[in-house]
């Protein structure tokens, strides 16, 4: 019998964790930014480290603990020249979200999301991923009429010129992977099923990943999924058979696929295996946790082999289908579920792995 070749499967979460009620309520009570919130703060990304390194996750995030108001406009909370009055996300479940919109120049993040970074590693003893929102998305907040003085144009300058500074501080800080959060992605095709809206959103993406080396964008990903928000989605309906022919066109060394929550998995794995690059690692979607039931290892451990038989598996990695808790108030999940949750994706990969290398 050949000796077993052990082999490794990266495994990765997306990024968001619920916040402990404790602090869901005290920023409801307060402001998001009241100095008094930080030790709160500070405790919910010290619990949060602490139990996904229990998981035995080899990769961590600090839960976006501080991300407020949620995954996408951290970076523009609070700016003085914006109106709450923005692009309106519309969820299956009847419910919206509702973006800023930029009232006038010039356009300037707030915050970087490297200043999560700075705590996160105090704590943590693996390696810390660090998400950020695309430029597609945060594209939005520029008004349908332009703004007098602040062409369109300057301002897609002056957001290629934010996103790439806190790609690199991220990058700089020691972030093992920098994640961008592309959920506008699979929106885009419902919102435009001629394709147009998704191809310029691809078009500024790539704007953005061009300005990185080759060995940058190996440490660079982009996660695409149909939404998670109180238990509902915004695009599920659109296959990705219209979406991933143009996602891959992105030149990114790592992309964080939802797929446990797709009705039929190999239709989806056959389109990936179909327009599959070399050099790039695909994490598939093992975990979904808009399902309040928790998978057990052994489903995990089926899904990836099953995976296996469509990427090869120096391209495969696994992850969940999206952050457990994309805005800050949604505790739909409890902490306890997700932790659960990702225990089994970090189990079942591992079982998969060496189930593979003894077949080898
Ligand atoms: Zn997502």
């Amino acid at each position: 019998m050949a000796k077993p070749v052990p082999i490794t499967i990266p495994t990765e979460p997306i990024g968001s964790i619920p916040r402990p009620l404790e602090l869901v309520d005290r920023v409801a009570k307060s402001d998001s930014e009241d100095p008094g919130l930080a030790p709160f703060y500070e405790d919910a990304v010290r619990d949060t480290i602490d139990r996904f390194e229990a998981t035995g996750s080899p990769v961590v995030t600090d839960g976006e603990q501080r991300k407020y108001f949620n995954f996408a406009t951290y970076c523009v909370h609070g700016l003085a020249n914006t109106a709450p009055d923005g692009f309106t996300i519309p969820f299956a479940d009847g419910h919206t979200r509702q973006l800023p919109r930029l009232t006038r120049g010039p356009f300037r993040y707030r915050r970087y999301a490297d200043s999560y970074l700075d705590l996160a590693m105090r704590y943590a003893h693996v390696p810390v991923k660090q998400a950020v929102i695309a430029p597609s998305a945060l594209s939005l907040l520029y008004p349908a009429q332009a703004i007098p003085d602040y062409s369109r144009e300057q301002f897609i300058d002056d957001l290629l010129r934010e996103h790439e500074t806190e790609v690199r501080r991220c990058l700089s800080k020691g972030a093992c992977k920098v994640q961008v959060d592309f959920t506008e992605g699979r929106l885009a095709l419902k919102l435009d099923p001629s394709g147009n809206l998704l191809n310029s959103f691809i078009d500024l993406n790539n704007l953005a990943l061009s300005r990185f080396s080759a060995e940058e964008r190996r440490r660079i990903g982009v996660h695409t999924c149909p939404g998670n928000d109180l238990d509902s989605t915004h695009s599920a309906e659109v296959d990705y058979a219209e979406l991933l022919p143009s996602l891959f066109q992105l030149n990114a060394g790592n992309f964080y696929i939802a797929l446990a929550g797709e009705p039929d998995r190999r239709h989806v794995l056959q389109i990936i295996r179909r327009h599959l690059r070399p050099n790039r690692r695909i994490f598939i979607g093992v975990i979904a946790p808009i399902d309040p039931r928790i998978e057990t290892a052994e489903e995990v451990r089926d899904r990836v082999l099953e995976a296996s038989e469509y990427i090869p598996i120096a391209q495969l990695g696994t992850t969940d289908d999206c952050g457990f808790s994309p805005f800050f108030d949604n505790t739909s999940t409890s902490r306890d579920t997700a932790f659960a949750k990702i225990r089994a994706r970090v189990r079942g990969t591992a079982m998969a792995a060496e189930l593979i290398g003894a077949r080898r």
